[in-house]
């Protein structure tokens, strides 16, 4: 049996609404849309990056990218990331 909503609150309608295995299809489609976003932002930043002269995939010797992460996060605020005009 199947409740009336998920627990993120889709309904539960029918197949329309859930896969086989009982899965919301609303939160499934939800989470892919996030997915995506998530990589091309990822994207955009390492094109980015490699504009600046920081090769992010070098392997030899490897770039440290939670250090690289840091060491920007720590010299940018939310409202740097804002249109200017
Ligand atoms: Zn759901």
């Amino acid at each position: 049996m199947h409740r009336d909503t998920c627990s993120h609150g889709h309904p539960q309608r029918g197949p329309a609404d859930y896969f086989d295995d009982g899965q919301c299809r609303h939160c499934d489609r939800d989470n892919q849309g996030r997915y995506r976003t998530r990589r091309r932002a990822a994207m955009e930043l390492a094109l980015a990056l490699e504009a600046e002269g920081v090769q992010v995939m070098r392997s030899d010797p490897p770039i440290n990218l939670r250090q690289l992460a840091a060491a920007l996060a720590n010299g940018f605020s939310e409202s740097d990331g804002l249109p200017t005009d």
